[in-house]
């Protein structure tokens, strides 16, 4: 595995018969969004696409920009809900 300047590399896991190449962070882990399993870029940004969700002991799963606004909002139309329905 070589190291970029950002403490990212690149490795590659099997999935089924097709290997696929990720980059991993400092801590040698692949990071994927948990809700849509975009892929973190050498950047830190979840732009790759993978098949599913990977799995092994070289993945994080964690949650992209993209989602998490998406689960802000749906929490906070659910609070507004109980709210409302609560008389608050
Ligand atoms: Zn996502």
């Amino acid at each position: 595995m070589i190291r970029g300047a950002a403490g990212w590399a690149i490795i590659t896991l099997v999935m089924s018969d097709q290997p696929s190449s990720y980059p991993v962070d400092a801590r040698g882990f692949v990071q994927q969004c948990a809700w849509c399993s975009l892929v973190a870029d050498e950047r830190g940004r979840y732009v790759l696409p993978a098949p599913g969700l990977l799995q092994g002991w070289s993945v994080t799963h964690g949650c992209c920009d993209s989602c998490r606004r998406r689960l802000e909002a749906a929490m906070e139309r659910r609070r507004q809900a109980r709210c409302t329905l609560a008389s608050c």
